[in-house]
């Protein structure tokens, strides 16, 4: 079958589509035969090596299809059940994969392969980061960064249905008419002085939570944007990893709080990801959460995607067809 390999880590030139053997399951693995794979940011981290990977790898996390083969002593799944996994292990880039059934969940009928490939990693994340990591309530302010992205679209429509007020950061013109589409309340350009606008947007007060996948050149800002006793949630790092910092910089701010969460954390345990993944898919069955049709990449073009989402040209979510 048809794989990506990377036997070292660099630009989207690394990315190799090769002929490997097909995957075999053993005791409690599924091979779930894919029909859409899910392209995420975190794909970039691990080929360019800012997330370290052994040198000789598949990439990719997630993907959704059907079951070809359990191992013994899986009893949640049968072969042709849909499914899909989006926390490796490594290699989903690949037209079948091997993952452990603890870390696999089952996709409801009416939720679509290629609406699950591109939802299940970035919406579970919105999901743990708006109702769990800082709970949006009805009044508060949250600043979305990358809001046009493929986790932002979805936080964007899930944080105003939680009654937040939305502030939505992009980088171009296009995008912020897709955040203020999908209902931010505000839209605030990336090359602006972002923390400027939001005191500006919250009559000098600031957020009660930034949730910030940008790093590095959003560091400050997220910061600058807080109010007294706000949460600083940096989960990405679409322009690099965030700096080193002294913890006094949070008490000067305003007695801050700052958390640098995972998803894998809180979908630790089989129960929480499939309550995560149900919550999701209720939220797109019942419309919380639409999901702009994927941009869909060949399998062989993986290298093409990870471009133009590092070249920050894309929309929504990117998924490679087998
Ligand atoms: P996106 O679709 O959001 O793509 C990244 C976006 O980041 C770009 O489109 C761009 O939007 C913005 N961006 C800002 N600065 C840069 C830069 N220097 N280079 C490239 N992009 C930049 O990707 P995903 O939805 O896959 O992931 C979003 C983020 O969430 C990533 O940082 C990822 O690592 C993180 N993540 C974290 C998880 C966790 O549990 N901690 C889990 C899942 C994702 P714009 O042009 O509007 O600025």
């Amino acid at each position: 079958m048809k794989a990506v390999r990377i036997t070292s880590t660099g630009g989207p030139d690394v990315i190799r589509v090769e002929d490997v053997a097909s995957p075999k399951a053993g005791p409690g693995e599924i091979v779930i035969r894919a029909a859409a794979i899910g392209v995420n940011f975190i794909d970039t981290y691990h080929r360019s090596g800012l997330y370290p990977v052994p040198t000789s790898t598949g990439l990719g996390l997630e993907a959704a299809g059907i079951v070809e083969e359990t191992g013994e002593g899986v009893t949640r799944f049968k072969a042709g059940d849909m499914a899909g996994f989006c926390s490796g292990p490594i290699g989903a880039y690949a037209e079948a994969h091997v993952v452990p059934a603890a870390r696999a969940v089952k996709i409801p009928a009416g939720i679509d392969a290629a609406v699950a490939a591109a939802s299940m990693l970035k919406g579970m994340t919105a999901r743990y980061l708006l109702k769990r990591t800082f709970p949006l309530a009805p009044g508060d302010v949250a600043v979305v960064h990358a809001a046009a992205g493929g986790v932002g679209q979805i936080a964007v429509q899930w944080g105003k249905h939680l009654g937040a007020t939305i502030i939505a950061v992009v980088g171009s013109e296009a995008k912020a008419k897709i955040a203020r589409d999908l209902g931010a309340d505000y839209v605030v350009m990336s090359s602006a002085d972002i923390a400027k606008d939001v005191r500006a947007l919250t009559g000098g007060v600031g957020a009660d939570v930034v949730y910030d996948s940008v790093g590095k050149d959003t560091f400050q800002s997220t910061l600058d944007s807080l109010k007294p006793l706000g949460m600083f949630v940096s989960y990405g790092n679409a322009s690099g990893a965030a700096p080193a910092f002294e913890p006094g910089v949070l008490a000067a701010k305003g007695s801050l709080f700052f958390t640098r969460p995972t998803l894998f954390t809180y979908t630790r345990t089989p129960e929480l990801l499939q309550e995560t993944a149900d919550d999701l898919f209720d939220a797109i069955a019942t419309g919380i959460v639409k999901i702009a049709p994927p941009t869909r990449y060949a399998l062989a073009d993986a290298r093409k995607a990870h471009e133009d989402l590092e070249a920050r040209r894309t929309t929504g979510s990117l998924v490679l067809v087998p």
